[in-house]
């Protein structure tokens, strides 16, 4: 099985993203990617992204998702939204200036607030951040390129080694069953 290139977390002009859908499509297409999760702000979208997002054409196996602002405190979660299956990842801990033990404590509050945290983001947009790699850290590690324009497109993916299909890619990512890449390395 051929490994999935992808990248879970992206924006468009439907939030603070510089590129349409179509043309972050195109993007990540004349990248060679397999797979695009569409991640707008939760609070700059209404009923009409989600009703556009199922109209997206692509070669690209596409996620539906959102970046959800946890209400307790100033974190961004991804949601990543397969067939049955729902990918919820802390992202961007960097931003946010966390250690490791502050970002242990974080995923502990949130899951005790009633969401199941599946992974975290080693990246701050598309940079690599080696210190959310600790084993401390109870989640799995993946990298995205939080893609707000072209400087961030490619910088950091994860290649999965699973089939082409939205499901069986979030429970490989659960399982651990990926690698990472980084532009830069
Ligand atoms: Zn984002």
């Amino acid at each position: 099985m051929p490994w999935l290139r992808g990248n879970l977390h992206a924006h468009t002009t439907w939030s603070d993203g510089v590129k349409n859908a179509n043309q972050l499509i195109a993007a990540y297409e004349a990248l060679g990617y397999d797979f695009l999760a569409i991640t707008d702000h939760e609070n700059w979208v209404d009923d009409g992204y989600w009703q556009a997002l199922p109209r997206l054409a692509s070669k690209l196996l596409l996620f539906h998702g959102v970046e959800l602002n946890w209400p307790r405190f100033d974190q961004h979660i991804g949601k990543v939204i397969g067939d049955r299956e729902t990918l919820h990842v802390l992202n961007h801990p960097a931003r946010y200036q966390l250690s490791v033990a502050q970002t242990v404590e974080r995923i502990r509050r949130i899951r005790a607030g009633g969401l199941d945290l599946d992974a975290i983001e080693v990246t701050e947009t598309g940079q690599r951040r080696p210190i959310y790699e600790s084993a401390e850290i109870p989640l799995v590690k993946i990298a995205t390129d939080d893609a707000h324009g072209p400087i961030h497109f490619g910088q950091a993916w994860i290649e999965v080694d699973a089939p082409r299909k939205r499901d069986a890619i979030i429970r490989a990512i659960r399982a651990g069953e990926f690698r990472l890449g980084f532009a830069t390395d």
